[in-house]
């Protein structure tokens, strides 16, 4: 019988985060100082966050030790699971093989806990006592949430208004771990309370949430702010998750042709992806790499390749990367997580080097992609990796008109059991 799920023993776990950034054709452009518009030094960037984040931020060492701290928790989900996907392909009669990286498993039921934990660890070792962050879906909070409640930091998370009504379980899972959550534009903040007034319908952005929680990090003692996504650290610590399928599929013989990732800030893409450019990198092989945005929200595939803030008001260092401009508020889309202006420095500069695909795809077909995918598969996926099926779909449905036999592998980022409204509205015919 063909083997359907591929585990990987514990003690066979990736020891070491995979740092891209000396294997790049060039030096990454440098974050830009948001007042003199030079590049910003990694002092400057002690007031909001973590020191050891901020090595690894610049960092040009090509492997870096995983912590026995953060591998111990880690083991409470890792290694996850791969998946072939033995029924959708049968449902598509498709010759592809499908195969699907499981990280729905972790606690917070996302990738995102791969660097929550890292990043609570660090700022624990440095004495900080408190993280402040954004939050779009609820993921990332929760997340961070998590990571706090394990290494006794309290957590404010400013979570994007329209996902706080949306989806208020995921603030109910907050709750659960000790986090504090408020919905953005909140009056907690300055910016906030002036967002209130200017804009009182505002369904809120990722863009002002990072821009309260950078104020509230900046104003408190011992507080520090905390990214799920974008910066060159988190894109490391996600490299588990390639590392991972890497071993995984060697134990099944193959190598994947295409690799698939939903892209928000481009972390979980980075996580499934940056191990196999790695071997494009070095002349081993040449997997395709895609990246797949919602069309409401298309930085890679509609946006502009140059130095914007990561935030509304201007607070956060500048980045090179494909942006809509720091002022643009995505319509509340039901993959609230991919409701970014930006992405990650790292996937905009392969994207601008043609080693990362990107494409765009509206909501209803990616819904029907998650239903197929829990019809086949039975596991209820987030929206936001439901891009990455649709994308993974369609290319197995252009084997089934080559007759290619390709070895397709994406990204299961995260599950559903929190979207189910969406999912409701869906079946409803409501989605826009
Ligand atoms: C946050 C999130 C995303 C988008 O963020 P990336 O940094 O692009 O990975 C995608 N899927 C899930 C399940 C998420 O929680």
């Amino acid at each position: 019988m063909e083997q359907t799920k591929i585990i990987l023993d514990e003690n066979e776990m990736p020891r070491q985060w995979y740092n891209i950034l000396p294997d790049l054709s060039s030096p990454i452009e440098p974050p830009l100082d948001p007042r003199t518009w030079e590049p910003i030094s990694p002092e400057a960037l002690e007031p909001i966050f973590a020191k050891g984040l901020i090595k690894q931020e610049m960092s040009s060492e090509r492997f870096i030790d995983i912590p026995e701290e953060i591998l111990e928790i880690y083991k409470l989900w890792r290694p996850s699971p791969l998946y072939r996907a033995h029924r959708l392909e049968k449902l598509l009669k498709t010759p592809a093989k499908i195969y699907y990286k499981n990280e729905g498993v972790s606690p917070a039921g996302s990738h995102k806990t791969n660097t929550s934990i890292a990043q609570a660890y660090y700022n624990m070792k440095e004495g900080n006592e408190r993280l402040t962050t954004e939050t779009g879906a609820g993921q990332w909070g929760s997340a961070l949430a998590l990571a706090c409640n394990y290494f006794d930091l309290e957590c404010k998370v400013y979570m994007v208004r329209s996902s706080y009504y949306q989806k208020p379980y995921r603030k109910s899972l907050m709750t659960i771990w000790g986090g504090n959550v408020v919905p953005s534009p909140s009056s907690d903040t300055e910016f906030g309370r002036k967002i209130q007034k200017e804009q009182p319908d505002t369904p809120g952005s990722l863009g002002i949430a990072i821009s309260e929680a950078v104020e509230d990090a900046i104003a408190h003692d011992s507080t520090k702010y905390s990214l799920g996504s974008v910066l060159n650290h988190v894109m490391l610590h996600q490299t588990v998750i390639g590392a991972e399928c890497k071993k995984q599929l060697e134990q099944v013989e193959t190598y994947p042709d295409i690799v698939i990732g939903c892209c928000g800030g481009g972390s979980n893409l980075a996580g499934i992806s940056l191990e196999f450019i790695k071997d494009r990198l070095e002349g081993k092989n040449s997997p395709r790499v895609i990246a797949v945005e919602p069309s409401a929200c298309p930085s890679l595939t509609k946006g502009e390749y140059r130095y914007d803030f990561g935030d509304t008001a201007e607070m956060t260092p500048l980045l090179k990367m494909y942006t809509l401009g720091h002022e643009h508020v995505p319509p509340a889309i039901h993959a609230g997580g991919l409701r970014y202006h930006g992405d990650s420095p790292i996937i905009s500069k392969l994207c601008a080097e043609g080693l990362i695909e990107a494409v765009s795809y509206d909501q209803c077909p990616v819904f029907d992609a998650a239903i197929q995918f829990a019809r086949t598969e039975g596991i209820v996926p987030a929206p936001e990796s439901s891009h990455a099926i649709r994308c993974a779909i369609d290319e197995a449905l252009k084997c089934k008109q080559t007759g290619e036999e390709k070895t397709i592998l994406f990204n299961l980022s995260g599950h559903g059991h929190f979207d189910m409204s969406s999912y409701d509205k869906y079946f409803n015919k409501e989605l826009t």
